[in-house]
């Protein structure tokens, strides 16, 4: 870093989960970087805080499992790779069975916090509002779903192209002491303690079968949001349906999604077996908080605190926060930009996060990671490496620039924050355009070759063979991650 000095920044604007990501490896490869972001000064319709890397929604970071799940194998990628995000998700993680969930505040400020103390960052808080100046020559834009008008007319202005639009919803969040303890236990499916977890980190709220049929008649008839006129024909992200649209598909579709009642025993009546569960994660570091897990919604505030204490356990439930809507903006990235993640129409602009048709957090910090790397790079003069496409990062990216593929289902361990992560439930249409994506195996390029037989040489089918796979997937994705860190520098640079 002795002749950092020397050295043009690279710009990064957006101090979100990709932004600060980015920031962070440039800066770390010994590039000065200047980090613009709006906060406090202009807000977006989601963030209420003026941290970096502030959790709009869930506090998920999603499973942690790296052998048979894609985003737990993204986790152990960005990891190895030094990413500030993990670093930080990791250091205030709170329980959550499987999943890496974390303390959305001590998550933000650690991020805040090592970004101003690193000597070649400058935390710049204002609004890029228009194509970034002619004299940045490196920029990478990580403003994400929420991007201020008055850049996204800009970029749409550069791009010749319509941004494509479609709706998340943001799940409530209820107040610990509010639940009834009477009627809710505490305890993570299957009992599994997770990283950080005790196996017992989740509320559940049992239904029987009267009590669920009178739950989604009322959703079905429960008044939502109106549309405005230009958000009337946005299609919903399937993997984050609001619940009563996963009702209208089906009366069944909730109980095979987000209120599914596997894994649990009711200790308050042991011998009966809930129809339907509904769960409830940790939100905050005291505990005094629980998000209501894959019950994003866009009913209206009302009618939604009236259906949602229909719930058994939440009938004098307080919302610290109820569920609503957003628009998410996004670049048809296979068409708009090259395989290191810049613009064609203007290749000093390089994209990262979920404004590049990723979806999720993790996934949006990946981005932010290799973007940050592909920018220090070529700011200093090397070759730009790509990530091997076998593992999650290089699938990942390979997705956005390349071109989208019909991925296939994908597990989470949480396994129900909607219904395209869900077993049984209706399965997405095939996507006619670019759609944004969580990291999933669908992703990753075949296997070649036959996987191992069981123990008494027969082909493994069913459940053992899904397991087979994913293991050799992962296998595969490791090393072929190492293979690639041996040959190139810490910057993903061939060893010269
Ligand atoms: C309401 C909502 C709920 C979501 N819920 C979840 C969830 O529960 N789980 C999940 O995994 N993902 C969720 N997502 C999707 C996605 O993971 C997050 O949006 C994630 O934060 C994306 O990361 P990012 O870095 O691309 O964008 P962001 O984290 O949004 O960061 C973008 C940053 O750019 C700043 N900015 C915007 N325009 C400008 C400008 N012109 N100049 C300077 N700064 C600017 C913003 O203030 C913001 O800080 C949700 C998204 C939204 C909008």
């Amino acid at each position: 870093m002795s002749n950092a000095s020397q050295i043009e920044p690279v710009h990064v604007v957006g101090g979100g989960l990709a932004g600060s990501e980015a920031a962070w490896q440039v800066a770390q490869a010994g590039v000065p970087v200047v980090l613009h972001e709006m906060r406090p000064a202009r807000m977006t319709e989601a963030h209420k805080t003026h941290g970096l890397a502030e959790l709009v929604c869930s506090n998920s970071f999603r499973s942690d499992d790296a052998e048979s799940n894609a985003v737990g194998l993204l986790h152990q990628e960005m990891r190895r790779l030094g990413s500030l995000i993990m670093h930080a998700g990791d250091k205030h993680q709170v329980p959550a069975g499987g999943a890496l969930a974390v303390d959305r505040d001590g998550f933000s400020e650690a991020v805040t916090a090592a970004l101003e103390a690193h000597p070649l960052v400058t935390i710049d808080r204002a609004e890029v509002a228009g194509l970034p100046p002619e004299e940045w020559d490196q920029v990478v834009v990580a403003t994400g779903p929420l991007t201020s008008p008055a850049l996204a007319e800009a970029i749409r202005g550069l791009t010749g192209a319509d941004a494509l639009a479609f709706f998340d919803a943001i799940a409530p969040i209820v107040y610990r002491e509010s639940v009834d303890m009477g009627v809710a236990w505490f305890q993570s499916r299957y009992d599994k303690p997770g990283p950080g977890g005790t196996g017992a980190d989740y509320l559940n709220c049992p239904m029987n079968r009267e009590q669920y049929e009178a739950f989604v008649d009322a959703l079905l008839a429960g008044e939502t949001t109106s549309f405005k006129e230009w958000e009337a024909n946005t299609p919903y992200f399937d993997g984050c349906l609001p619940i009563e649209v996963m009702a209208e598909r089906g009366r069944e579709t909730l109980r095979y999604g987000p209120m599914k009642p596997v894994g649990l025993t009711n200790p308050h009546r042991p011998d009966e077996k809930p129809w339907a569960v509904v769960q409830l994660r940790q939100d905050n570091a005291l505990g005094t908080l629980f998000n209501m897990v894959g019950f994003q919604t866009k009913l209206k505030y009302g009618a939604q605190a009236a259906i949602l204490r229909m719930i058994p356990g939440l009938e004098n439930a307080e919302f610290a926060r109820l569920g609503g809507l957003h628009r998410n903006t996004y670049l048809d990235s296979p068409r708009l930009l090259d395989g290191t993640l810049r613009l064609k129409a203007a290749p000093r602009l390089r994209f990262a996060g979920q404004i590049t048709g990723c979806e999720g957090y993790v996934e949006s910090a990946a981005v932010g990671l290799m973007a940050g790397r592909f920018a220090a790079a070529e700011r200093l003069g090397r070759a730009v490496r790509l990530l091997p496409p076998t593992t999650a990062m290089g699938a990942l990216a390979a997705h956005i620039t390349g071109g989208h593929i019909l991925a296939e289902e994908d597990e989470d361990e949480d396994g129900v924050e909607g219904a395209g992560a869900v077993e049984g439930a209706p399965k997405p249409a095939k996507p006619r355009s670019f759609q944004p994506m969580n990291v999933n195996f669908g992703l990753f390029p075949p296997l070649e070759g036959a996987l191992p037989k069981s123990a008494d040489g027969k082909r493994l089918r069913g459940s053992a063979k899904a397991i087979a796979r994913k293991k050799a997937l992962t296998d595969r994705a490791r090393a072929d991650l190492a293979a690639w860190l041996a040959e190139a520098d810490s910057l993903g640079v061939a060893a010269e």
